[in-house]
């Protein structure tokens, strides 16, 4: 199979377009011919590597994915995915066009057990430790998989998988985002703020955006947002989000910035909710602990989401309730490219690869 992969750690140049063994699907798994896949920023992260990054090389990036399933493995399945099939009544068939959920979950520890998948003891994501998207097939166990309606884009699928179940599990669920609150989503162009922004105005909340430049702002105000600030032109928006909400701070912060927490924790009423999901500015930052516990503030931290979850937010996405931006597709071959449009940023939305 034709895939994108790379045998070393580096920049662009190291991902090469090449010929890869295609897998074979074992007992519980679909082998999935994928029409798309999306990039998230974790591939550059993972294609560049850190310490304490052991993969077995080749790599293959790629967490998102969309495609056909062409074959089921032979044999008894494991106990663990029948279970999760009759869960969640999933009867997959060969010729079922299906979405992947790259939060890959043992299927047996006592988290999995309990319906809490994201906090498995032996979790692992797709495309960081197991070979990715970036390739013509993927075989993965059924559990990971949601059946699509027929006609449903493939690319809208793959681009909402991830950023989606993200941004689902921290608003709703970690961070309990009610109708009437107000939510200040820090930045404006990435996947998972572009769908925090939607997830925030479908739950009924207000929506404050701070973006780096006008252009992105516009985009947010027709997705919905109620209230934008330019960090280019304010560069301390604590102060620009305190004026906004009458002095009185916003409910939740979505923070995926992380350098930017100080000024996040200031834009937050007494009692506020911080939610944050990733920390693309560099991993180590300074926060002032008297905010913390002088104003009662929260930092819930979370990654991906639950099958479950899962479920009930590709559910809203098929019914057309959030509905992924997507800012531009690539061929499979350029991949780099595509890597390196997102990483600066250059994106409003998902940034899709075209496979079959
Ligand atoms: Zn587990």
């Amino acid at each position: 199979m034709k895939v994108v992969l790379f045998r070393q750690h580096g920049g662009p140049e190291v991902l090469e377009y090449t010929d890869f063994p295609a897998p074979e699907p074992k007992p519980g798994e679909a082998l999935i011919r994928l029409h798309a896949a999306a990039l998230n920023r974790v591939d550059v992260m993972v294609r560049n590597g850190w310490p304490g990054l052991k993969l077995e090389m080749p790599h293959i990036n790629g967490a998102d994915g969309a495609g056909e399933i062409i074959a089921l493995g032979d044999g008894e399945l494991p106990a663990s995915a029948i279970s999760a099939q009759e869960a969640g009544g999933l009867r997959l068939e060969i010729g079922d066009r299906v979405v992947i959920n790259a939060s890959l979950g043992c299927g047996k520890c006592e988290f999995c057990l309990n319906g809490k998948d994201n906090l498995c003891r032996e979790w692992h994501l797709l495309g960081e430790t197991v070979r990715g998207t970036y390739a013509e097939y993927v075989s993965l166990p059924i559990k990971q998989l949601y059946r699509l309606p027929p006609g449903f884009d493939y690319h809208q699928a793959a681009a909402a998988a991830l950023v989606y179940q993200t941004a689902w599990h921290s608003l709703r669920k970690r961070g309990n985002l009610q109708q009437g609150e107000t939510v200040l989503i820090v930045g404006a162009g990435g996947g998972v703020n572009t769908a925090s922004l939607q997830i925030a105005k479908y739950i009924g909340a207000q929506v404050i955006v701070v973006g780096s430049n006008a252009k992105k702002l516009e985009r947010a105000e027709s997705m919905g947002a109620d209230i934008l600030i330019d960090r280019s032109k304010e560069e301390e928006w604590s102060k620009a989000v305190f004026i906004a909400t009458n002095k009185r701070g916003v409910d939740v912060v979505v923070d995926n910035v992380g350098t930017t927490f100080m000024q996040s924790l200031r834009a937050l009423r007494k009692g506020g909710r911080l939610l944050t999901v990733g920390s693309s500015a560099g991993p180590k930052f300074e926060i002032d602990n008297r905010y913390m516990f002088a104003r009662h503030l929260s930092i819930i931290g979370s990654t991906m989401s639950t099958l479950d979850d899962f479920k009930e937010v590709m559910d809203l996405i098929v019914a057309g309730k959030l509905k992924p931006v997507i800012d531009r597709t690539y061929p499979l071959r350029d991949a780099a490219l595509a890597q390196e449009r997102l990483w600066n940023h250059e994106n409003f939305g998902k940034i899709t690869l075209d496979i079959h």
